[in-house]
């Protein structure tokens, strides 16, 4: 946290806490987060270090601001208070990417012209609830996602034409319809496309993928191929593998890998996530790659209940880590090789447990950091075998 004494780099991480490590040297972050994967890994094994990043600003893909009133009924944007539902107004954050902030910036600045009302959480009264924005750092593709509270959105063409002809820089732009009363950002149903394909396209390690409002994508591309190329060579694979790429999310790390091995399988349980893969998979012209829509543990349990054989098994799950159900249909499935790749090092120390007593023995841990200037939030990429 900054310092009472000294101002911090940045003027709201007290309140928004989403950089608690803002005002330490990148080198002592990186330290510090290596310290604490390398004292929850040490029982099974020795961490091998932490790469960090070259420049470790502006590197978050996707920004999302949440849309409110202040005291005086004027619209403002930011992000929610640290366990609050209060919106800290930020036009600007170091993590995240410029032009994105800027999109932001100006949605607000239109809103009252185009007579474009904020949500109002306690009335229930007003449309625009938050602004999502998401660009592909390698295509520099930039897709807007304005999430409604209703689907009516008067004057919604007008208003595109002139956010467009501000940033001609956007290629897509989205409508999420979210009529929830939780804090999640996007809705769960209705989507309408108001300007261009509705998605936006990236590249990573070689490949071209597509990605949707909804899907999940990392957020740092850059580290993410670090993460990726060092997750493949962990898997030491020779091209004859039958590999599982379990948490798939748009299909990355099964692709990236399926040039390297004989045949991969993807699980998801994000049905727009699986859509995507697909796409993507055609795309980029990959042939040896299926997709399946499903609880990860379900289906590695089915799996095992049907004697397939695994030799690899990338597991990338959220970051409470698995479960009970995936880990013990591992042990049934024994693959020769588990590559875990974790944003949860708790979690990950967890089911290293479960696996280590199950019969598997860590070969190698590294980490790579994903979100600088974050408190403990990194990635970590664990080889094990039998
Ligand atoms: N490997 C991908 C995605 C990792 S994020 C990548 O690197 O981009 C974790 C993914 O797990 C998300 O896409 C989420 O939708 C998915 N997920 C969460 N719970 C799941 C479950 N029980 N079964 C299958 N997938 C799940």
């Amino acid at each position: 946290m900054a310092g009472k004494t000294q101002k911090s780099k940045c003027p709201v991480s007290n309140k928004c806490g989403g950089c608690g490590y803002i005002d330490l040297p990148y080198e002592e972050q990186l330290k510090k987060k290596e310290a604490y994967v390398s004292g929850l890994l040490k029982p099974f094994c020795k961490l091998e270090g932490i790469t960090g990043m070259k420049n470790p600003y502006n590197y978050r893909n996707k920004v999302s601001a949440a849309f409110g009133l202040d005291r005086y009924k004027n619209p403002i944007s930011g992000i929610y208070e640290e366990k609050s539902h209060r919106i800290v107004p930020v036009d600007s954050c170091l993590l995240e990417d410029k032009k994105a902030d800027e999109i932001i910036c100006t949605i607000r600045s239109l809103l009252k012209s185009f007579k474009i009302k904020v949500y109002d959480e306690n009335t229930g009264y007003g449309l625009l609830r938050h602004v999502l924005v998401r660009v592909g750092k390698a295509t520099g593709e930039i897709m807007v996602v304005l999430v409604t509270a209703s689907p009516v959105f008067p004057s919604k063409q007008n208003f595109c034409k002139v956010l467009r002809s501000k940033h001609p820089e956007i290629t897509t732009i989205v409508q999420d319809i979210n009529s929830r009363t939780d804090s999640m950002v996007l809705g769960t149903s209705k989507e309408n496309v108001l300007y261009g394909k509705g998605y936006i396209e990236d590249k990573l390690c070689g490949k071209t993928f597509r990605i949707s409002a909804r899907s999940f994508y990392q957020i740092n591309p850059a580290q993410t191929e670090v993460l990726y190329t060092k997750a493949i060579e962990f898997a030491g694979l020779s091209g004859k593998e039958t590999i599982l790429d379990a948490y798939s999310g748009i299909g990355t790390i099964g692709m990236v890998a399926s040039d390297k091995a004989k045949t991969v399988v993807s699980v998801e349980l994000n049905k727009d996530a699986v859509k995507d893969a697909i796409i993507n998979a055609k795309k980029n012209e990959i042939k040896n790659i299926r997709f399946f829509t499903a609880d990860a543990g379900e289906f590695m349990e089915q799996l095992a209940a049907d004697k397939e054989k695994i030799d690899v098994v990338f597991m990338d799950p959220p970051r409470n880590g698995s479960d009970e159900k995936f880990l013990k249909s591992l042990l049934t499935l024994k693959p020769d090789r588990i590559v875990y790749i974790s944003c949860g090092p708790e979690s990950l120390a967890r089911d290293l447990k479960f696996l280590t007593k199950g019969g598997y023995k860590v070969r190698h841990a590294e980490c790579v950091d994903m979100f600088p200037h974050t408190e403990k939030h990194v990635e970590t990429v664990v080889s094990l075998s039998r």
